[in-house]
């Protein structure tokens, strides 16, 4: 049976959370190490100050209205702007059908197992932790990383975790995570919300650099019944994706895809397992 945590004992394991991630974290714009402050982490390079709160690192700067983010076309970044709040997050969270995530949760278990217990294992975006139940159970420090601090909180007060947890509110186009930090990465429900075929190699090539072991991706399958049907009518939704698409991309940043399971014949949903090639690292180049 699964223990639960009481207050205080989630609050100690929050400390150690952020005693932990020290080691893992650089600074998302030049990648250098940060010095941990009194309730802050800065970059020396950069001049920036990231603020603890709450137990949840911030890691996103505000740059005219918008968050700097990675992020180009108008669509993304206004989607970004959204459930910030956190009355926004709950509504949202509500609304959320339990159906949905304990298929997807399902499916994101069984893959998980077969890779085995990970150390450090990254949800982005963890939203209000609707998948976290299924994700802890495979790893020993769950990272929960989001663009709405929204978001964060309503997961920090909603759901008991049996194992501690990190907070980092970020983008997951530009994750302030070392290369091959951490095992794996978890990314449900964010490339097709991104608009440009871009941003959605930069997203892949994000979540490869930060893992040293697999990602596991959710994408809107261009061959999916449904996707079809809608080519046919000349609805087709924009920022679908190919499983032959995904292959070429993890092969550009030195991943395999191993297998993209859907829930169902009639979803349009599948869940790539990209498995990274051994001593393999992915080069940034300097902005
Ligand atoms: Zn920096």
């Amino acid at each position: 049976m699964k223990e639960i945590l009481s207050a205080a004992e989630n609050f100690l394991y929050e400390n150690k959370g952020l005693e932990l991630s020290c080691p893992i974290l650089v600074c998302p714009f030049c990648q250098k190490e940060l010095i941990a402050c009194y309730n802050s982490l800065s970059c020396k390079r950069c001049e920036l100050c990231y603020p603890i709160q709450h137990g949840i690192m911030d890691f996103l700067l505000e740059k005219e209205c918008y968050w700097v983010s990675g992020a180009f076309s108008h669509e993304s970044k206004n989607y970004e702007q959204r459930y910030q709040s956190l009355e926004k997050a709950k509504n949202y969270n509500l609304q959320k059908k339990k159906e949905a995530t304990l298929s997807e949760g399902k499916i994101i278990e069984k893959l998980l197992e077969a890779q085995g217990k990970t150390k450090f294992l990254l949800d982005v975006p963890c939203g209000g932790g609707r998948l976290s139940y299924f994700l802890e159970k495979n790893t020993q420090y769950l990272i929960e990383a989001d663009i709405a601090y929204g978001q964060l909180l309503y997961g920090q007060k909603n759901f008991q975790s049996a194992i501690p947890k990190i907070y980092l509110r970020t983008s997951a186009l530009r994750l302030p995570l070392k290369d091959n930090s951490i095992d794996a990465a978890v990314c449900i429900r964010l490339s097709h919300h991104l608009h440009s075929e871009q941003e959605r190699i930069l997203l892949i090539r994000e979540l490869l650099r930060v893992s040293s072991r697999f990602v596991i991706l959710s994408f809107n399958d261009s061959y999916a019944f449904k996707n079809i049907y809608r080519g046919w009518k000349k609805r087709l939704e924009k920022n679908t994706m190919s499983m032959d698409e995904i292959a070429r991309i993890a092969n550009d940043f030195h991943a395999d895809l191993l297998c993209a399971p859907n829930t169902g014949f009639m979803r349009t949903h599948r869940y790539a397992l990209l498995i990274k090639r051994e001593n393999s690292n992915i080069i940034l180049k300097e902005e």
